[in-house]
């Protein structure tokens, strides 16, 4: 079995395949570099020990050609720098946006039980931050490894040639410090991934006081607020630090190593020259080839700090896009036709993916054995006590969750063996927390069936009884509505997002506490909307004002999730049970 670890490197690896040519061409431009580093050297060299001894006129005759080769080489130098450096940071920055739309594609996939136990002020950090640093380790990685592989491995050849004994003192310094510095490499990631967590927390902390501002505001808590935001950024700080002083450590050694090589070099070749055994010439040469030999070092063991951080935060990515949807297509899945509209839930049993943890307690069961069946056509009301399970016996319908036991059918196909898609496309939706996004409100309503033309979202408009506002508005269909539509009332909010399900036109309504934040102005608006959108279509509508229902076929009372009574308002009074009390706390006082 593969190592997580090996497999998470694959996934990595997988994003290169796009890239391949750029890799390929890259890497060459690398090679050239390297190769056209170690040779300035070996050219000195040998010049030093040749031309350089023939006396003026040999020198002065060749010095053109000298300048013209050098020019040519560092000239081409320019090229595979200039390569390297654009080139090879698009390729990054192409790989880094591949895995940021595979990163949303995938939380596109999720379903509500995933979205109910992540922060979005977390998620949005693992799109954003995690991030940053694949470009820069995508792209200088290989490239460092590769170079650098050439570049240490060519010096050490020459140094061998020129003094075998002094070559052999630099690599056993080298060998210890290389062990010390991958040590304290490896104890660097820790406080990256540290980092990533601490700065997700920021994140989510930001995100969850500013879009509760209007409490924080309504509330005077903005003390408390920061007072939370400065506990979460003052632990990103310490992070920080610690990740810095991981890094004083670490560098610190690289210029001892430095360091050491040049006292080596110094003293151990002194004392070869002084045996006879080694020119100052070649002492020299040695000198030059100690940062040519020491910064490749560096650079190699700094490319693993440039990894660790890129799979600290790719390692978060890759959680996520290893998460499999707890709400998936059957492989034999088709598409949901919907003929009449009749509903039928049959023993269905729910709880929350939460409740069900394997803590050894049976979870209580949200939805309990229901049963339930609504006519092609029919509004079904359905009522009881808060928590009792009506929301989450709708949410069932379009398979924002799955139920654990029994089934749901739509016209005798069962939810689960068809298409999310066309599932989803068969039933609208009209909540309580209307979301719209900032935009128009063209754009919003549209949003219903994308592609609608003007025309079409006017006539939806006008339908949901929000037209005659809308166009009273100086921008009227372009008006921007805020983030939230916070520039709306919520009677108007609830009327576009009527307008919407109007140009969705599905089979199937869900209707849950639209009315029940609005005042008897609003309602009165909102009422004559719905139960136009209602008209020839399956409804299902929750409500706690008893007022809201009196459109209902028929009633269901839901408690502890299960149906405990069903009938019409009259049959119910009559039965004197859970609707009957209901009614008359509403009505009767
Ligand atoms: P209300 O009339 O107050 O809206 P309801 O009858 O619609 O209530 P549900 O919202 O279906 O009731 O909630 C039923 C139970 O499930 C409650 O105990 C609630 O705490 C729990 N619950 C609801 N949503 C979730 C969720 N996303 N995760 C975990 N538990 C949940």
């Amino acid at each position: 079995m593969q190592k997580p670890q090996q497999t998470m490197f694959r996934r990595f690896l997988a994003y290169y395949r796009p890239q391949m040519h750029l890799f390929a061409a890259d890497t060459v431009a690398a090679l050239a570099i390297a190769a056209i580093d170690l040779s300035f050297p070996v050219i000195l060299r040998s010049l030093a020990n040749g031309l350089f001894t023939q006396g003026s006129t040999a020198i002065l005759q060749a010095l053109p050609l000298i300048g013209l080769g050098l020019i040519a080489l560092y000239t081409l130098r320019f090229i595979c720098r200039y390569f390297v450096s654009a080139w090879g940071h698009i390729m990054g920055a192409r790989m880094e946006s591949r895995m940021r739309e595979d990163l949303f594609d995938q939380y596109e996939r999720m379903c509500f039980g995933y979205f109910d136990q992540h922060n979005s002020g977390d998620m949005m950090s693992r799109v954003v931050n995690d991030l940053f640093d694949i470009c820069e380790a995508a792209h200088h990685v290989p490239e460092w490894v590769i170079t650098c592989g050439i570049e240490i491995v060519g010096a050490i050849v020459i140094l061998m040639t020129i003094s075998a004994p002094l070559a052999l003192a630099m690599l056993v310094v080298t060998v210890v410090f290389v062990v010390i510095m991958v040590r304290q490499n490896f104890s660097m990631r820790a406080t990256f991934a540290d980092n990533r967590r601490k700065i997700a927390e920021v994140n989510s902390q930001l995100q969850d006081s500013l879009s509760g501002m209007r409490v924080v505001k309504s509330f005077a808590n903005e003390e408390t607020e920061r007072a939370k935001f400065r506990h979460s950024n003052d632990r990103y700080l310490d992070s920080k630090v610690a990740q810095y002083f991981a890094m004083g450590t670490y560098q610190g050694t690289c210029a001892v190593l430095t360091g050491s090589l040049f006292t080596v070099v110094v003293i151990f070749g002194g004392w070869l020259i002084a045996q006879g055994r080694m020119s100052a010439i070649d002492l020299g040469t040695f000198a030059l080839y100690i940062s040519l030999f020491s910064t490749p070092i560096e650079t190699l063991v700094n490319s693993t700090e440039t990894y660790q951080k890129a799979i600290a935060g790719f390692e978060r990515v890759d959680e996520v896009l290893r998460t499999a949807p707890d709400v998936q297509d059957h492989p034999d899945a088709g598409e949901l036709v919907v003929t009449r509209g009749g509903i039928e839930y049959r023993d269905v049993c729910f709880s929350y993916p939460d409740e069900r943890a394997d803590d050894g307690v049976e979870p209580r069961p949200v939805i309990d054995h229901l049963s339930l069946s609504i006519a092609p056509g029919e509004t079904l009301a359905l009522v009881g006590p808060s928590g009792g399970g009506k929301s989450t016996t709708c949410s069932l319908l379009p398979r924002f969750y799955d139920v654990v036991s029994g089934s749901i059918q739509i016209d005798g196909q069962d939810v689960r063996t068809v298409t999310q898609k066309s599932l989803r496309q068969a039933i609208g939706l009209v909540q309580q927390d209307v979301y719209l996004f900032d935009g128009t409100l063209r754009e919003n309503i549209a949003y219903g069936r994308p592609g609608a033309t003007d025309e079409e979202v006017r006539e939806a408009a006008r339908r949901a009884n929000i037209a005659e506002f809308i166009e009273g508005l100086p921008e009227g269909y372009d008006t921007v509505v805020g983030e939230r539509g916070s520039r709306l009332s919520g009677g108007q909010k609830q009327r576009v997002a009527i307008a919407r399900v109007f140009l969705k036109d599905p089979k199937i309504l869900i209707l849950d506490e639209v009315t029940s934040a609005l005042d008897n102005e609003s309602e009165e608006a909102v009422q004559r909307a719905l139960a136009e959108l209602a008209r020839d279509r399956t409804t299902i509508i929750i409500a706690h004002r008893l007022s809201t229902i009196k459109n209902a076929d028929d009633i269901a009372t839901v408690e502890r999730g299960r149906v405990v009574e069903r009938g019409s308002h009259e049959e119910l009074l009559a039965r004197n049970g859970t609707y009957a009390r209901y009614y008359r706390m509403q009505f009767e006082g």
